[in-house]
């Protein structure tokens, strides 16, 4: 026997920190705002029935067979359609269906990425895309966000440094983890950047319909000129994540190398499931159901907001999204809010959160906290939120 029979790249494969935290919240006692769940009470259960019944019943020879690998054209289409409606020009055949975004970010990584090569990510970004980049050996640059997103003079500087970074990672919308949102002006520069030093973005969008307020900004891939982006977008938020279905569009020939990788990683996705989110798509009042999902959303999210602003200490700084599932707290430096978490939040509050510090690809720091306040009830947000308030503020002041 070897050594150690696995490969080196499963040295970047480390189990997440995250989750043995949140494992101790799986006490029923205790409030998560940890885990990014959309909330179930949404899921359109009457409409998802109907329509895997007719699947099954009306095109069950089909909708049970194989299919081609880059998911039924019929499917392709309508995404091409929703696309088309925001600005992006695409047909069916730049279209990938994809078991989630997820499977995007891990076949993007696998098609672009050799050992130590370069990509730009946000600071702080979304862990599980560095879950997925990590396994290629990639090495990091990040660049600051603020309120208005990517700070794009650093992004100048990095990528004038690192003329060989072989793409820019970003979700613009409502990021996970910091709610942030990408501003109007700064989308444009960096396609401008992008053009210049010559590079790929790999836009992660799948909150980008649940906007509560405003018009939707246009995405990256509409205002892209070069064909530079590759679009990630997802049913999950939107439907039901267990489905298990996104969509990716680039440009026809990075399509077909993506639905390469995808054949040989898992075949295709599951027609029934692709079929059945087809027929929703075509019969069910779609726009309707994500304006209840906004609604919900906003609600939750001013119960969890008002709570923070009228009792939380001063110094806890949070960010107001306006759209998605997450608020970002910062709190003082020297702060530790995983260990805030273990000592106090947990055992006492009885609150759970995702503390920042793994969302950082460089130099983690410790004094943030992804607060989700999507899955539970009103109730729990107003419950949770001030045992959370009760219990930083004895310990922020001690
Ligand atoms: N990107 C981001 C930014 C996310 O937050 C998530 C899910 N939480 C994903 C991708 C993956 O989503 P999916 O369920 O579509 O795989």
């Amino acid at each position: 026997m070897k050594n150690s029979p696995y490969a080196e790249r499963m040295k970047h494969v480390r189990p997440s920190a995250i989750r043995d935290l949140l494992k101790l919240g799986a006490d029923p006692e205790i409030i998560s705002f940890g885990g990014g769940y959309p909330d179930a009470s949404l899921f359109p259960l009457d409409t998802l029935s109907s329509a895997f019944e007719t699947a099954i019943r009306e095109s069950g020879r089909e909708a049970l067979q194989y299919t081609v690998s880059n998911g039924i054209p019929r499917l392709r289409a309508q995404i091409a359609v929703r696309m088309g409606a925001e600005g992006v020009r695409c047909d069916a055949d730049c279209v990938l269906i994809l078991q989630g975004a997820q499977q995007g970010l891990d076949l993007v990584a696998k098609m672009l990425v050799d050992k130590d090569d370069l990509i730009v990510v946000e600071d702080p970004t979304f862990l599980g895309a560095l879950a997925a980049f990590n396994p290629y050996e990639p090495t990091y640059a990040t660049v600051p966000i603020d309120d208005q997103g990517i700070d794009m003079e650093a992004l100048e500087r990095t990528l004038r440094g690192h003329p060989e970074a072989k793409f820019i990672y970003t979700v613009p919308e409502f990021q996970n983890p910091t709610g942030v949102t990408l501003s109007l002006e700064r989308r444009k520069t960096l396609i401008q950047l992008a053009n210049k030093y010559d590079v790929l973005i790999l836009e992660d969008t799948p909150y980008r319909e649940i906007r509560f307020e405003g018009n939707s900004l246009p995405s990256l891939k509409s205002l892209d000129t070069e064909d530079r982006v590759i679009y990630l977008g997802s049913f999950s938020k939107i439907l039901a994540p267990g489905l298990r279905l996104g969509w990716a569009v680039a440009p026809r020939p990075v399509i077909e190398h993506m639905t390469l990788l995808k054949l040989a990683a898992d075949t295709q996705c599951n027609t029934l499931n692709m079929t059945a989110v087809s027929l929703f798509l075509e019969r069910a009042d779609v726009e309707r159901h994500i304006e209840d999902i906004r609604k919900t959303y906003l609600r939750k999210k001013n119960l969890m907001l008002d709570t923070i602003r009228r009792s939380f200490p001063q110094e806890i700084a949070f960010t107001d999204p306006s759209g998605g599932m997450f608020t970002w707290l910062t709190f003082p430096d020297g702060f530790d809010a995983g260990e805030f978490m273990q000592a106090f939040s947990l055992p006492r509050a009885k609150v759970a959160y995702v503390p920042g510090a793994p969302f950082f690809a460089g130099r983690q720091k410790v004094n943030n906290a992804r607060i989700s306040y999507s899955t539970q009830t009103d109730e729990q947000i107003a419950k949770g939120s001030a045992r959370l308030e009760f219990c930083s503020r004895n310990t922020c002041e001690a």
